[in-house]
């Protein structure tokens, strides 16, 4: 790794884990956070994402995105802009490919549906939740819940939080209280996840046939990248043609943002990590790119995730969840034993985290099983 910035995250300044563990000559070969870009690796959530919907559901084909190669496109463009930063990649990657951890099965509609069921039971907020796994849900240590993961990474995992939830959450909430940003790292990957949902959705899109290249024609960025290729590359087309040009609108939003960022780096000059944490967030696009992919993103919004045939798999999955969630907290001794709750606990919250770790298929094959009276 080059040498790191005075500003990016180390071992030396991270705040640490919440648990003691560990005998240090054991893992003198790894820096801190490779060691919790490998717990999160091995985690069982983390297996899950290769079968859990990023847009399209895990069946619909075997080329989508799923929530696994999506997380790994994050880490991927996350690492290249922390390294070219000087920043802490090992810690980028950890915080890119635990992101998603808590993310419900069928995508965005999942979450929504199960935000809508725990209403009264203080709501299912998919960044929460990613926490949660990390920190309680997973189950591979004797001596304690969870991946022990360091500060930093746990703190790169909350995207956003509500003033209420903040309080909740004690240390790792402090910054929303008092409008703190966290790590560059963290920052980077908040902006990787942009880059990547937004160009593989465009990919996903065009597979699937749900979306255009003529319609697309009316996405500024879009329409100069693809005719820069046709200039460049006469008479390409098919799949070819639209790789290129996608190909190019990951690099030059990369680009961008390495860039724009050392240029808001070199301006305000953080002495220190705790001086990058003042102030506003300087992990950023340019004002145009920032522009270019508010276009891109209400296209992505009024032609594919509001598509009809997107919406019919969204309402199911609301039914899905919808009927489990009612079918469990009505009658908890349906739940496997581990998620009963005996006494005065919070069972609302335990079937939450029964159904936010369900893939598709699982989910679809637990309703079945509870719904449908020839299956068992
Ligand atoms: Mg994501």
């Amino acid at each position: 790794m080059p040498e790191l910035a005075p500003y990016a995250v180390t071992a030396a300044n991270s705040r640490g884990r919440q648990h003691p563990d560990g005998e240090p000559s054991q893992r003198s070969h790894r820096s801190e956070f490779q060691r919790d870009r490998d717990r999160i690796v091995h985690s069982t959530a983390f297996r899950r994402l290769e079968y859990k919907t990023q847009v399209f559901v895990n069946h619909e084909g075997d080329l989508f995105r799923t929530r696994l190669t999506h997380s790994l496109e994050v880490a991927q463009i996350a690492r290249g802009t922390a390294r070219a930063l000087q920043l802490n990649e090992d810690l980028a990657e950890a915080i890119s490919l635990a992101h998603d951890l808590g993310h419900t099965p069928f995508g965005h509609a999942g979450q929504d549906a199960l935000n809508d069921c725990m209403r009264q039971d203080g709501g299912f907020e998919h960044n929460l939740q990613s926490l949660r796994t990390v920190d309680l849900l997973e189950e591979r240590y004797a001596a304690f819940d969870g991946l022990n993961l360091c500060f930093e990474t746990r703190e790169g995992i909350i995207k956003h939080c509500s003033p209420e939830n903040a309080r909740q959450l004690g240390d790792l909430g402090e910054r929303f209280l008092s409008r703190a940003q966290p790590s560059l790292e963290a920052q980077i990957c908040n902006l990787a996840d942009e880059i990547a949902y937004n160009n593989h959705d465009v990919d996903d899109g065009l597979r699937s046939g749900l979306i255009s290249l003529e319609q697309l024609q009316d996405v500024e960025v879009f329409a100069r990248h693809i005719a820069a290729v046709r200039r460049a590359h006469p008479g390409l087309g098919g799949r070819r043609l639209i790789h290129e040009t996608i190909r190019r609108l990951i690099n030059t939003l990369v680009c961008d943002l390495i860039e724009t960022s050392a240029g808001n780096i070199a301006r305000q000059a953080p002495a220190s990590l705790a001086e990058a944490r003042l102030g506003p967030p300087l992990v950023a696009f340019s004002a145009e790119a920032f522009a270019e992919q508010r276009q891109l993103k209400r296209f992505l919004r009024t032609q594919l995730y509001q598509h009809y045939q997107v919406l019919r798999m969204a309402s199911k999955a609301r039914r899905i969840i919808g009927d489990l969630f009612a079918a469990f907290t009505g009658e908890p001794r349906l739940l496997p034993p581990q998620y009963q709750i005996t006494g005065d606990g919070d069972q609302a919250r335990r079937v939450a985290d029964y159904i936010a770790g369900m893939t598709d298929r699982y989910a679809i094959r637990e309703h079945r099983r509870l719904f449908a009276v020839d299956q068992g």
